[in-house]
């Protein structure tokens, strides 16, 4: 069970992380995609306002170039001695200083113009810092002033990093210098925010390109950025961009959240244009990291974006509930297969035990057939009309080499009981039960003796014992009582017959008269009493003495015997006096009998005496006869056989 479950929860672990992982990266890619838009979208549109700048730079440089006093004075300084230059400086700084204040308007910082050997000629932005040379620090510079072109893009400087655009001043073919006109980032910031306004920008340059190209005094006006101390930011003192961002919470947040991001530094340190999408407070954002590179089309740094993105939000909900319905359906589906799993392995186990529970039944029955085997008694299973067992008692007795063999020759070992009166047999079967065993049960128990002969033809006594095997099998045991029967019948016999002549006595006819009756009833017979009586016996005894009139009288009881019917009864009423009790159709046939029995005595030749005759006293009866009756007729009729001179039946 145990190890059930800990699969269970294997399983189910790796299934939801699969889906998780699955899910994770499907929603990543979606939100990739959606930071790749927002970069597209913020690069048109900063390279937009990049080209703005350019045109107007283009205009200034035009108004520089056709006026004729400026460029009088340049050319003039171009070949003036030191003392001269810083008066022509003077000169230029008030011609154009008015210009200077419109430029700045729109959003120019820096307008420079340099000397054709790149040095600064003049920063109207800082007019008394001139003279240094520039050809080495800016390419820019030198590019316009060596290979005569116009250059512009982001780049550092001795005071600020800006946007430049550089123009080569010549005139009539004689090439005077250069000059620059530079805008803050707070301009290209400040329209960016007019296209997306839900955004903020800040920019933060390598610090190649800002902290190591100042001069060392204007270092303080730039500071390390929150993002790392490769790049730098204008000072917050100075720049309005910056000021507004560091006092902006939600996007110190932002920094922190996408600073934490895996693979962040990485990601900067290879100059990549990248999107961190974040989701703070229930809101989507993004920061968008926009590389920018210099004049010489070397990094620089990143004008970094920072978007609200309700999409990233809905992206990450819709995954979700994706992910925890293809959970819970995984679950459901691995709690269904498990249940099902259990449910075959425990028809598997059930199906085991079922075996084992039939092998174990198979060796019961095996150890019972031994059991039944070794038993004494002959034993059998029989639903009362077939039999399905039979021990090895029984083969021995009857001497058959197995059950097949006797099926052949009986159907019911029923057919092999004795018909006897001291045995139950198939006649004693009464009406309304079903079969033989059901008439032994319905025995007191001590009744339930049968007889059956063995393979050499002897009878044998069997105490029956019948006990339920199941529903309708019985098993029923013939215990042999042969030793038992015998010394019975014996005290039977001494108590049922006479002893001179064996017929039976008057205390058997009064035990079973009754049953007698009955059984006569059933069989649709009359009861018939025939009384008799010998002739002078008298005179036998007194001519040949006692003993030879005992013989006369046990040769009379077996003659008389030996002609009975099976089912008649021959007694010994009291001295020479018998009657026999036989159940006949009709009264005539009674009174035949009688008269045939008288015959035989008649014919019959007695040793000694010779001759004999019995006189006859026939009465016959149904159900409304009581026994009484019936013996009293009979005795009137055999007085009047007597009288009537003897040897003859009355009736
Ligand atoms: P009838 O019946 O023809 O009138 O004449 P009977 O001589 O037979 O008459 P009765 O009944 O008077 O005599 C019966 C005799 O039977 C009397 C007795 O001596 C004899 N008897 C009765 N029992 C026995 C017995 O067990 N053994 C012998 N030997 N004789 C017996
Ligand atoms: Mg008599
Ligand atoms: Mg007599």
């Amino acid at each position: 069970m145990i190890r059930y479950i800990v699969a269970f929860i294997v399983s189910a672990l790796i299934g939801t992380a699969l889906i998780a992982l699955y899910f994770h990266s499907a929603c990543a890619q979606k939100i990739d995609a959606i930071g790749e838009r927002l970069l597209l979208k913020t690069h048109a549109f900063y390279d937009a306002v990049i080209s703005t700048h350019k045109i107007a730079a283009q205009k200034d440089y035009n108004h520089l170039i056709s006026n004729p006093e400026a460029m009088c004075l340049l050319q003039s300084f171009k070949y003036a001695d030191k003392e001269d230059q810083a008066l022509i400086r003077g000169e230029l700084f008030r011609l154009m200083y008015r210009q200077y204040d419109e430029m700045k308007v729109l959003h120019v910082r820096q307008f420079h113009l340099h000397t054709h050997k790149g040095e600064s000629l003049l920063r109207f932005h800082i007019p008394y810092e001139s003279g240094d040379c520039l050809m080495e620090l800016r390419t820019s510079i030198r590019k316009a002033n060596t290979e005569l072109i116009s250059v512009s893009g982001f780049e550092g400087g001795r005071i600020f990093p800006g946007y430049r655009y550089i123009f080569p001043i010549i005139k009539e073919g004689d090439h005077l210098g250069s000059v620059e006109f530079s805008v803050a980032f707070e301009a290209i910031e400040a329209e960016l925010k007019s296209f997306m306004p839900q955004s903020d920008f800040q920019l933060i340059m390598t610090k190649e390109s800002s902290f190591d190209a100042v001069f060392t005094r204007h270092q303080r006006l730039l500071s390390p950025s929150l993002w790392s101390e490769a790049y730098y930011v204008e000072a917050s003192d100075l720049s309005r961009v910056n000021r507004e961002i560091k006092s902006n919470s939600t996007i110190s947040r932002l920094t922190a959240l996408a600073k934490a991001t895996p693979g962040f530094e990485k990601r900067l340190q290879r100059h990549e244009r990248f999107a961190v999408p974040i989701v703070m407070d229930e809101e989507g954002y993004m920061v968008l990291f926009e590389a920018i590179n210099n004049t010489d089309n070397e990094h620089a740094g990143y004008m970094v974006g920072f978007t609200q993105e309700p999409m990233i939000r809905a992206v990450k909900r819709e995954y979700q509930s994706y992910f925890f319905a293809t959970a819970t359906a995984l679950l459901l589906m691995l709690l269904m297969a498990s249940m099902i799993l259990r449910q075959y392995r425990r028809s598997q186990r059930d199906q085991k035990s079922l075996e084992a529970l039939n092998v174990s039944l198979h060796q019961a029955n095996e150890r019972l057939e031994r059991f039944i085997n070794l038993q004494r008694s002959i034993v059998i299973l029989t639903d009362g009309k077939r039999f399905s067992f039979a021990n090895r008692s029984f083969y021995d007795f009857f001497g058959y080499e197995n059950l097949q063999a006797f099926l052949e020759q009986h159907a019911c070992i029923c057919e092999l009981f004795v018909e006897h009166e001291s045995f139950f047999s198939l006649s004693k079967v009464k009406e309304g039960e079903a079969h033989w065993i059901e008439s032994l049960l319905n025995l007191p128990a001590r009744q339930r003796i049968v007889s059956m002969h063995d393979a050499q033809g002897h009878p044998h006594a069997f105490a029956v014992d019948i006990s339920h095997y199941d529903e309708t099998i019985y098993l029923v045991d013939f215990a042999d009582i042969s030793e038992t029967m015998v010394e019975k019948l014996q005290l039977e016999s001494l108590a049922t017959r006479d002893q001179l002549t064996g017929a039976f006595n008057r205390t058997f006819f009064y035990a079973s008269i009754e049953t007698i009756h009955n059984l006569h009833q059933q069989n649709g017979l009359l009861t018939c009493i025939l009384f008799f009586d010998i002739d002078h016996f008298k005179a036998v005894n007194d001519t040949h003495g006692h003993l030879v009139g005992d013989n006369v009288l046990q040769v009379l009881a077996a003659l008389l015997s030996a002609k009975n019917r099976k089912n008649d009864y021959l007694i010994r009423w009291g001295g020479e006096e018998f009657l026999i009790v036989s159940g006949t159709v009709s009264m005539q046939s009674g009174i035949q009998k009688a008269e045939h029995l008288r015959a035989l005595v008649d014919a019959h030749s007695f040793e000694i005496i010779g001759h004999l005759t019995c006189s006859f006293g026939v009465a016959c009866g149904d159900a409304y006869h009581t026994t009484e009756t019936l013996i009293q007729r009979a005795d009137e009729k055999l007085y009047e056989a007597k009288a009537a001179g003897r040897n003859r039946v009355c009736a």
